[in-house]
């Protein structure tokens, strides 16, 4: 990887770290209203159960993506980063500004 698409790299993962902060804090919040929302007022009780199932997903999914990004961006100086660590080969670059976080090339996340 060249040193300008690393520095390119680097800025994305920034970025998505803030972005993926912002969706934990939305979703922090709305888990904190529903938790003080009781059912059969607003909402029923089975909008209100699958109101906070899926916000408790959403806000799991933003965690573990947070995680991952926050690895990639302490990696990304290391001379291994953008490998992919079953092939070993090479990730595309432009697969890496897609999906920063991913350790893994297509071919090998098909598998
Ligand atoms: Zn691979």
């Amino acid at each position: 990887m060249k040193k300008a698409e690393r520095k390119k790299l680097a800025e994305k993962i920034a970025s998505e770290i803030g972005e993926v902060k912002r969706l934990i804090a939305v979703q922090e919040e709305a888990a904190n209203l529903l938790s003080k929302e009781g059912s059969g007022r607003r909402f029923g009780l089975k909008e209100m159960i699958k109101a906070r199932a899926t916000n408790e997903g959403e806000l799991r999914a933003a965690k573990v993506r947070s995680n991952k990004l926050e690895r990639a961006s302490k990696k990304i100086d290391d001379p291994d980063f953008g490998i992919c660590f079953i092939c070993e080969q090479a990730i595309p670059v432009a697969r890496l500004m897609e999906m920063p976080e991913t350790t893994r090339c297509i071919k090998c996340e098909g598998e």
